[in-house]
């Protein structure tokens, strides 16, 4: 019989995933259906980095690489990570992962013993919960109210705390919501992880679509030394299927992720992780991506403008925005259901991503700009028209 770990990774809270599908399906069987339900890039990679990679596997860069990443690999995350934190960063306090969900993997087994709790920050991306299972750990999930912009309470974090409560796992630029969160609720949070002596787990793999300046709670004061920082190649560099990230920490807890490397990736891809190297070293694609995620979100909302049926929430960085149709529809599973069955726009209800999002619907702004603009008049017609 299957370990209680294992057997217990199951898919979280309501299955949005099934409208999805069906957006997919039909869309593949030739409907007229824009589908802005997933978080991948509609782009590929950028050219640069995909030469950078035919020229590392066409040199002989086909052999084991070192546990914690190539050593220059090591120095480009490094960079990246001083650029994220505005904390200079040294080669030894981060170690290159199976990408961001690899890092994610790697901190919540670093700091969680078996019956450990931790505590997650909602809406979350989809497999936090299943990341805490697969350690072993429990968790309770601390919503963060629609109305409040989709920002952490201290209050509501301060009341789950319990006396084994190792942990905090944050997402900003946040995934599903937009939201980014403000100095003064992750100063607030830190001081939390600070009295009660917690990690603060924090996944910033949209940190380059944030719009403005970008806040790593590891750069508030006494933080450096209780932060894991989740990076990834994925979003900010348009790599989603290379997997690559990487885990920023105090150097004593990188070394021992180091150990954890041993016994689960035994080191990453070696022309992979060159190619990452370069694109992290000369910027490849970041300041393209970035742009047009901040174009298409103008977009979509100028083009929402004037629905006074749906209200925006959060919204402000990330690929998504948070649109609350709840006037229109309490039932956000079946306004999923209508929009696809009447306008033809596939979104995900936000009932899959906890409480505080029930109500509203997540779109990916993984379109491009003219198809988005399409997809908030569909919106906004259909909206109006409901009932
Ligand atoms: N964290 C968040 C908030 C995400 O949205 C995602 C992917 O969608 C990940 C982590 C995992 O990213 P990666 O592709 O680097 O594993």
């Amino acid at each position: 019989k299957p370990s209680k770990r294992i057997a217990g990774i199951v898919p979280s809270g309501k299955d949005g995933w099934e409208v999805h599908f069906a957006a997919w399906n039909r869309k593949q069987a030739g409907e007229d259906i824009i589908v802005l339900s997933v978080g991948d890039h509609d782009f590929d990679t950028p050219s640069e980095t995909i030469e950078a990679c035919v020229t590392a596997v066409r040199g002989s860069n086909h052999h084991y690489t070192p546990l914690p990443g190539l050593p220059r690999l090591r120095k480009a995350m490094a960079a990246a990570s001083t650029a994220c934190s505005g904390m200079l960063t040294e080669p030894d306090e981060v170690i290159a992962t199976a990408g961001g969900q690899g890092a994610l993997y790697a901190a919540v087994q670093g700091v969680l013993d078996p019956g450990d709790h931790a505590i997650v920050v909602a809406p979350y991306y989809a497999t936090y919960p299943n990341t805490f299972s697969a350690a072993g750990a429990s968790f309770t999930v601390v919503e963060t109210p629609a109305e409040d912009g989709f920002q952490p309470r201290a209050d509501m974090i301060q009341a789950a705390l319990k006396p084994n409560t190792r942990a905090i796992l944050i997402n900003t630029p946040n995934n599903p919501t937009g939201a980014v969160y403000s100095r003064e609720r992750l100063e607030q949070l830190a001081n939390i992880c600070k009295e009660h002596d917690l990690w603060l787990l924090s996944d910033e793999v949209y940190w380059t679509l944030g719009g403005g300046e970008h806040i790593s709670p590891r750069s508030l004061p006494g933080m450096a030394e209780r932060t894991l920082v989740i990076n990834s190649m994925s979003k900010s560099h348009g790599m989603t299927g290379w997997r690559m990230g990487w885990l920023t920490g105090p150097k004593a807890m990188i070394a021992l992720m180091v150990d954890l490397n041993l016994v689960t990736t035994y080191g990453l891809p070696a022309f992979i992780s060159i190619a990452c190297a370069e694109a992290l070293e000369n910027h490849y694609g970041v300041k393209d991506i970035a742009e047009r995620y901040a174009a298409r979100r103008t977009v979509f909302l100028d083009a929402l403008r004037g629905a006074n049926e749906v209200t925006v929430r959060g919204s402000e960085g990330g690929m998504y925005i948070m649109l609350d149709v709840s006037a229109v529809e309490p039932d956000d599973e079946k306004f999923a259901w209508t929009l696809l069955d009447k306008e033809k726009v596939g979104v995900m209800p936000g009932s899959s991503f906890g409480e505080a999002a029930a109500g509203h619907i997540r779109i990916s702004l993984c379109q491009s700009e003219p198809i988005l603009k399409e997809a908030a008049l569909r919106v906004r017609r259909f909206a109006s028209n409901y009932r």
